[in-house]
């Protein structure tokens, strides 16, 4: 085994201990690879307070010095995306190649924040009264809270950290405890770019460590991303606590393919959002509508390339024994509720590791668990439809709204499912969405709770708050006594 996975706290790893540990594995094989250290309440409010007093300074260190460590933290993070790669790899279990994506999609936000003097510029408008101007400037909260989820173990952090410090705050980053060696090598390399201590902490643990954050006065914002119901938790436990948050849920993401499309580049774009990352991806396509009458030429494409798949080479294991057997339920629940298996990837199971096959279903029903639930895992299931409006119809009808994208080459019927689909993130032709960093990401209903979406213009606002100065030079003209509400003269 490793050693054990520890906190990062004030610019070096926690030598403190622990009470409680949890188990991490190497999800190809199944092995116990390590454990990882579980945060007390008290260590979590004594981390917290690293954090606070590291404030006191980064909140007024220029725009400059701010930047130059950025810059830093980016050249390191390109010239080290493999080692980074191999560890989201050996933790979480998605394949290398998939891997060096995910760094990319992060390296982007990086850049983004390397931005951060253009991003955070404020107005200023002379003589809005005669002599007087006013300008708006925005600044750092304090100390923030970042908690994210297993499936992006690099990615989903660095949506949030880099604009975060880049905005002048400090962090305290609770990643998941199923893959959290990727933060903790983060958080070393932002100190070897020149980060002060104390400015970026790891913190690592479960719902104790996470309710200590939500519940501590000097944590000012929390950015969430996990499932619907803790997401929800943390929306409302945390504001309940006064704290802005934003809480980025799960997902169901329809795919819809209209006659016109060209159906094999359909049928590659669903394989590859449905089974990349064996489907742990909250922009995977889950669900493919087929609009009629193309249902059975759609399926025998996507059923040759689902079996064309290796695993091991195209797509790893799920992250545990447990969420493996969790999405291999789903598979029994599928069949007994009558859809047509196509493809059944549960022979796979048989192997060391927490491997199971891609799967497809047809004939899958809005009633079935396969359609409502979010399985998280390398299942697709093809539904059938009369035409665009029992198309749309059905994605709006689903309680999440993170994803969509729609198959065409009807630019008409493109750019009315685009207005009006109830979805944050549409793809045209696109099946994965993800806004660039410059844009924002997040999706409506379920599958956000708070307003803000992460990164882009959205992130610096949440990481900052807004200020408006009013500003005169006083002259002996300006004198008199005059109780009236100020108007512009
Ligand atoms: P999860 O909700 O189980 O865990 C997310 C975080 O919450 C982890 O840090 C975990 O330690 C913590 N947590 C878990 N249970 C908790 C509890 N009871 N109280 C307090 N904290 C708790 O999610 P996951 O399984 O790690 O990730 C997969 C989920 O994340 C999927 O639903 C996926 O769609 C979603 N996701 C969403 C987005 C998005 O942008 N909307 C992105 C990535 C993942």
């Amino acid at each position: 085994m490793r050693d054990p996975v520890t906190h990062f706290v004030g610019g070096k790893p926690w030598t403190q201990g622990a009470a409680r540990q949890g188990p991490l594995y190497d999800p190809t094989t199944g092995e116990n690879s390590a454990m990882v250290d579980f945060a007390s309440a008290a260590d979590v409010a004594a981390i917290v307070e690293v954090a606070s007093a590291a404030s006191a300074s980064w909140k007024n260190a220029s725009l400059a010095k701010r930047t130059t460590i950025m810059f830093a933290f980016r050249q390191l993070l390109h010239e080290r995306r493999d080692e980074l790669a191999a560890v989201v790899s050996a933790e979480h279990g998605k394949v290398h190649s998939d891997a060096l994506g995910e760094v990319q999609r992060a390296l982007e936000v990086v850049e983004f924040a390397c931005g951060i003097p253009s991003a955070m510029k404020g107005g200023f408008s002379e003589n809005v009264s005669t002599d007087v101007d006013s300008y708006s400037i925005r600044q750092p909260l304090g100390v923030v809270a970042v908690i994210s989820p297993f499936n992006f173990p690099a990615m989903v952090p660095l949506w949030f950290v880099p604009i975060a410090i880049a905005c002048g705050n400090t962090v305290v980053l609770k990643p998941s405890e199923k893959d959290p060696s990727a933060s903790v090598m983060l958080a070393a390399w932002f100190a070897e770019a020149g980060l002060p201590d104390g400015v970026f902490n790891v913190v690592h643990g479960d719902k104790e460590a996470v309710d200590a954050l939500l519940t501590n006065p000097t944590v000012k914002a929390v950015s969430f991303v996990g499932s619907t119901p803790i997401a929800r938790y943390v929306y409302e436990t945390g504001t309940a606590h006064g704290k802005r948050v934003q809480a980025l849920g799960g997902a169901k993401n329809h795919m819809v393919v209209l006659p016109d499309a060209d159906l094999d580049l359909a049928a590659d774009a669903a394989v590859n959002a449905g089974f990349g990352s064996a489907g742990e991806r909250c922009m995977a396509i889950s669900m493919v509508v087929a609009v009629d009458p193309i249902g059975d030429q759609l399926v025998a494409k996507i059923a040759e390339r689902v079996r064309e798949i290796k695993l091991g080479k195209d797509m790893g294991p799920l992250v545990t024994e447990a969420h493996r057997d969790k999405v291999s339920s789903y598979i029994d629940a599928g069949v007994q509720s009558g859809a047509a298996l196509v493809v059944d990837g549960r022979s796979e199971q048989a192997r060391e590791g927490f491997w199971l096959g891609p799967t497809l279903f047809d004939h899958v029903t809005p009633q079935m668990s396969i359609y409502t639930d979010e399985i998280f895992g390398p299942v697709l299931g093809v539904t059938r439809v009369a035409g665009y409006d029992q198309a749309l119809e059905l994605v709006n009808s689903t309680p999440y709204g993170n994803g969509t994208a729609i198959f065409t080459n009807d630019g008409g019927a493109a750019r009315r499912y685009q207005h009006e689909v109830e979805v944050g993130m549409v793809g045209v032709n696109v099946p994965i969405p993800v806004p660039m960093a410059y844009y924002s990401f997040g999706g409506w209903k379920s599958s956000l709770f708070g307003d803000t979406h992460a990164h882009g213009a959205e992130g610096v606002h949440f990481f900052t708050r807004g200020k408006v100065v009013t500003s005169r030079w006083l002259d002996p003209s300006h004198g008199g006594i005059n109780l009236g509400f100020p108007t512009h003269t």
